[in-house]
């Protein structure tokens, strides 16, 4: 599932081509895009409003209209946007711009969403939803500390959050919980000062490793070029069971945590 260096890079990809440009036809062929609203009204709406900014918070694209409005896009599981119009059988939507240009979205197991929110929606419907900015310049360990003081949660489930850090999903998590040496059923409130803050600069060097790469492809996650992301040949643990531990030669072992798969390294990673 794409996560914040996924959409991140696939943002900064559509940016040039979107930005300033007017949407001149709209079209959205599957119901489950835009549900409980109807596609056709969605994208008649749509249809005429130019894009001041394409934007991100967490995992949701945002593009953000010259009306106010915003479009919220959520990727999900198998969400990809493509330039150029060829998407294959998959294809859900299709965006023609004012210079011609076309972006696609195709999405195979059809979890993705698009959202159109009216102005003085757009900034509620997020903060209720997405927490901090990780890579933000003002992100410090005493805001990841004051979301995890509170929580009895395993600070695996406590990062999968939306709202106590942006954009982490599964993968990075992992990342950062090996970076910082942190066994992932680890109660977040009992976490000390010194181990937030690893947890604080790991979270950070995993999101900003993956934005390098361009992101990690394991099946469908694809660049709007349709190019595959890298950072998939540099996990530390994720999907790695039984390889050895980079940095003790520990086999890497898999648990879960919250309902989901979970790789650590039992050595460097106690409980
Ligand atoms: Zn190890």
């Amino acid at each position: 599932m794409p996560e914040l260096p996924e959409v991140e890079t696939v943002r900064r990809r559509l940016a040039p081509v979107l930005e300033g440009r007017r949407l001149e036809r709209v079209e959205i062929d599957d119901p489950r895009v835009t549900r409980p609203f109807d596609p056709q009204d969605v994208a008649r709406e749509l249809t005429g409003e130019r894009v001041a900014q394409a934007d991100r918070r967490g995992k949701y694209l945002v593009l953000r209209f010259e009306s106010g409005r915003a479009l919220l896009i959520h990727l999900r599981m198998t969400g990809a946007l493509l330039t150029g119009a060829n998407a294959g059988p998959h294809r859900r939507a299709i965006l023609t711009l004012d210079d011609g240009s076309e972006i696609a979205y195709r999405d195979v197991r059809r979890f993705g969403t698009w959202l159109l929110l009216e102005p003085d929606e757009v900034e509620t419907y997020l903060d209720a939803r997405v927490g901090p900015e990780p890579l933000a310049d003002g992100y410090r360990a005493r805001d990841l500390a004051a979301k995890l003081v509170a929580r009895r949660a395993p600070v695996k489930a406590a990062l999968l959050d939306q709202r106590t850090v942006a954009g982490v999903g599964n993968i990075y998590a992992d990342e950062a919980l090996w970076r910082s040496r942190l066994h992932p059923l680890t109660p977040a409130s009992q976490l000390q000062p010194e181990e937030v803050k690893a947890l604080h600069r790991a979270v950070r060097e995993a999101l900003r490793r993956g934005l390098e790469r361009q992101g990690s492809t394991l099946r469908d996650y694809r660049l709007p070029n349709g190019e595959a992301g890298g950072m998939q040949h540099e996990f530390k643990v994720y999907g790695r069971g039984g390889e050895p531990c980079e940095r003790c030669g520990t086999p890497i072992d898999k648990i879960r945590v919250a309902g989901r798969g979970t790789w650590y390294c039992p050595s460097c990673q106690r409980l």
